[in-house]
């Protein structure tokens, strides 16, 4: 059997660092990519159709829902958000590590469909800190940000749910902490024996 990749989530409250986190990450291990979500919100200063999200319309969003185009969907915040269940499976089937940048009710519906999926919290070091964050960020209201800091506790309350949590206080730690994660489930035996099938049966023979 040609090796199949492995799922991972990651959640955590707006602010908190994700983003950050997944962007470093991925300029730094091979074989790992990010699904790229479908969104019905606007697109934020700089961000860019079909690299931060795919942007459409509510209608579009609806016709991908009926043709049961999403691993996984929710509404988060005022809008709705998705995965497309086919790019992400294809890749996994190449034996690329996927990740998905999702909150805890998509979480949810993956692990569902996906029970092997990894998921990985991530939590700021305080309230204060990820109010900060949010402002500091300068993309979005005020309005906007009290209301992502009333819906943060909210979304804390699920890292129970979770497999790994990682605090994001020091930002090359939890990325040394984050990259730890992906690499020890990739030495993990059911990996490892199939990628290195050949060097392994070699060994044992004598
Ligand atoms: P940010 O977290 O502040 O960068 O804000 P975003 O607008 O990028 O994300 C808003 C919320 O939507 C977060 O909780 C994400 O985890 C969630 N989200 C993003 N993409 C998806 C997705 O494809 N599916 C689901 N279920 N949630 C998503
Ligand atoms: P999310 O995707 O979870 O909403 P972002 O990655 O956009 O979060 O990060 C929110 C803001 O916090 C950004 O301005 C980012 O540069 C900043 N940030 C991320 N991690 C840290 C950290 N460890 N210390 C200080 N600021 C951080
Ligand atoms: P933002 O609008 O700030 O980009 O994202 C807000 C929240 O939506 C974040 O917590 C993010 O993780 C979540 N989100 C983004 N894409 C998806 C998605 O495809 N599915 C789900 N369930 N949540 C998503």
């Amino acid at each position: 059997m040609s090796e199949v990749g492995s799922l991972y989530i990651i959640s955590a409250p707006s602010g908190a660092g994700k983003t950050s986190l997944v962007a470093a990450l991925l300029a730094q291990v091979p074989q790992l990519k990010l699904s790229v979500s479908h969104t019905t919100r606007a697109p934020r200063p700089g961000e860019q159709d079909g690299v931060n999200y795919h942007f459409v319309s509510q209608e579009d969003f609806q016709n991908l829902i009926a043709q049961t185009g999403f691993l996984e969907h929710a509404q988060v915040f005022d809008h709705f958000y998705g995965t497309s269940k086919a790019w992400v499976l294809e890749q996994l089937q190449q034996g690329q590590d996927v990740i998905l940048e999702i909150d805890w009710q998509g979480a949810r519906q993956v692990r569902q469909a996906y029970p092997q999926a990894v998921g990985i919290f991530i939590l700021p070091p305080s309230k204060a800190a990820l109010q900060e964050r949010l402002q500091n960020r300068a993309q979005d209201s005020d309005e906007v940000i009290q209301k992502r800091m009333t819906q943060a506790v909210d979304e804390m309350s699920h890292y129970p749910e979770y497999d790994y949590v990682i605090i994001n206080d020091d930002f090359q730690q939890a990325l040394t902490e984050l990259t730890s994660v992906l690499q020890a489930r990739r030495l993990r035996l059911q990996v490892q024996a199939q990628k290195q099938a050949a060097l392994l049966s070699s060994l044992v023979v004598s």
